[in-house]
């Protein structure tokens, strides 16, 4: 049910002190195919047990020739040190095809408002390097505005400050960035504030001249990609500025804490049906584990990160 390929890094680049791009090529030589948004899971071996990772791409398909991943260090995390500290050119990693729903909006929009923190700004990056490169070669149709909305510790550790800053002097009118540092004062384009709901709210109103038309929420897509908890505090203020659900598209990188708890009876057992590819799968799971769980103890390949 899901292909396996093994990619070639070809080039290593440190972004800040705690995050790399590592670029990649298809080992067997065909094309590696993804949209601008979308990830892959690197997948490691641990003493025979298969371990993923995810990985967003930082590129756009036809801007940059490679596609390539951008790895923030997580404190104690096991396979981002792993990467930072030992992945070289030449190394293969094996990985998934690419995969997830961060896409760019498929019908022509006014605004499109991203909201990042750290290496929340990866996918964010893609998306920004197909709208930005698109008015170089002329597709001018409809280029819809941008607003960014960046939160990260310090200017040093914030990815993709110089590029960031370049389109801000490049597109004025067209791409807006406003940097929210908890750690730094009197830095062009930034406020020295933690961003919470009220500062949302009043960067969305500014934003959009104060009030917020019946124009902007049809034709406003907003893109977030941040702690779960910062993601939840944007979305309850959208929905108090009354922009539709579907207007908010999320990418997580963490799972949500926060989920409701249940009883489970690990007796009861659930039939589950997977399709994809032609493919029709049927299998048990117990309901004290996951689906993803119960896929992998019986050996079904299941795509997942
Ligand atoms: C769709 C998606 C896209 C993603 N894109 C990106 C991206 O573009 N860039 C990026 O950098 N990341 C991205 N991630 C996150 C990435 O997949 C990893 O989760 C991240 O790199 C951490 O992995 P790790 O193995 O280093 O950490 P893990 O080993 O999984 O550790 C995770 C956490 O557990 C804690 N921990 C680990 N071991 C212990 C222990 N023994 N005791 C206590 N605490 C412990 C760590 O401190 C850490 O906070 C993405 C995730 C998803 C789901």
């Amino acid at each position: 049910m899901e292909e396996k390929r093994l990619l070639r890094i070809t080039g290593r680049v440190q972004e800040t002190p705690e995050a790399y791009t590592f670029t990649l090529e298809p080992a067997d030589g065909r094309p590696y195919d993804y949209r601008p948004g979308q990830y892959l899971s690197l997948i490691f071996d641990r003493n025979g047990r298969e371990e993923r990772r995810a990985y967003s791409f930082s590129t756009c398909p036809g801007v940059d020739d490679l596609p390539a991943i951008t790895v923030k260090r997580v404190v104690n995390g096991e396979y981002s040190n792993r990467l930072i500290k030992r992945a070289e050119p030449g190394d293969t990693l094996p990985a998934t095809p690419a995969n997830g729903r961060f896409l760019l909006p498929e019908r022509p929009v006014d605004t499109l408002v991203y909201l990042a923190a750290g290496s929340g700004i990866t996918p964010v990056m893609g998306h920004l390097k197909c709208l930005l490169a698109a008015k170089k070669t002329g597709t001018k149709a409809k280029a819809p505005k941008i607003l960014l909305l960046y939160a990260s510790r310090d200017s040093r550790s914030t990815i993709f400050k110089a590029q960031i800053d370049r389109w801000i002097a490049e597109f004025p009118g067209r791409f807006e960035c406003t940097y929210f540092f908890s750690r730094e004062k009197d830095v062009a384009h930034a406020l020295f504030r933690h961003l919470n709901n009220g500062l949302f709210e009043q960067q969305l109103l500014r934003y959009f001249g104060a009030a917020v038309t019946a124009r902007h929420k049809k034709s406003t897509l907003f893109y977030l990609c941040a702690p779960t908890a910062l993601m939840r505090m944007a979305t309850m203020t959208l929905r108090v500025l009354d922009f539709p659900d579907d207007s908010i598209i999320k990418e997580t990188f963490v799972p949500d804490k926060n989920l409701p708890s249940r009883v489970i009876n690990p007796n009861v057992t659930h039939t589950i049906v997977a399709t994809g590819n032609n493919e029709r799968i049927e299998f048990q799971t117990f309901e004290d584990e996951t689906i993803l769980g119960a896929a992998l103890r019986l050996g079904i390949a299941l795509p997942y990160s």
